[in-house]
C-alpha cells in the first residue's frame, strides 16, 4: 500500500525490518514510521486519522484473513475425514 507524505505530498515508504519475527514485523508494519525522500522519517502520528486507521487495520485484516483460511481448511479437513 502506498501513502502520501503529510508534509510534501510525495509518496512515502514504510520502514520494515525484514529480519524481525512475525509479531515484531507486524508491529513494525502497524506502528512503524514512514520514510519520505524529501523530508526523512515521518512518524505515524503526523498522518491524518484516516490514514492511521488504514495503516493499523491493514495488518490486522491480514492476520484475521490468515486465521480464517486456516479455520476453513481445518473444518473442511474434519468434515471430509472424520464425519463419515
Ligand atoms: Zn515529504
Amino acid at each position: 500500500m502506498n501513502y502520501t507524505c503529510p508534509r510534501c505530498g510525495k509518496p512515502v515508504e514504510q520502514r520494515r525490518d525484514t529480519t524481525a519475527g512475525l509479531v515484531s514485523a507486524l508491529l513494525h508494519f502497524a506502528f512503524g514510521s514512514f520514510q519520505c525522500k524529501n523530508c526523512g522519517t515521518i512518524p505515524l502520528s503526523e498522518f491524518p486519522a484516516e490514514v492511521r486507521s488504514k495503516v493499523i487495520l491493514a495488518p490486522v485484516l491480514l492476520v484475521v484473513g490468515a486465521i480464517a483460511v486456516v479455520v476453513v481448511s481445518i473444518s473442511a479437513f474434519v468434515c471430509e475425514h472424520l464425519w463419515r
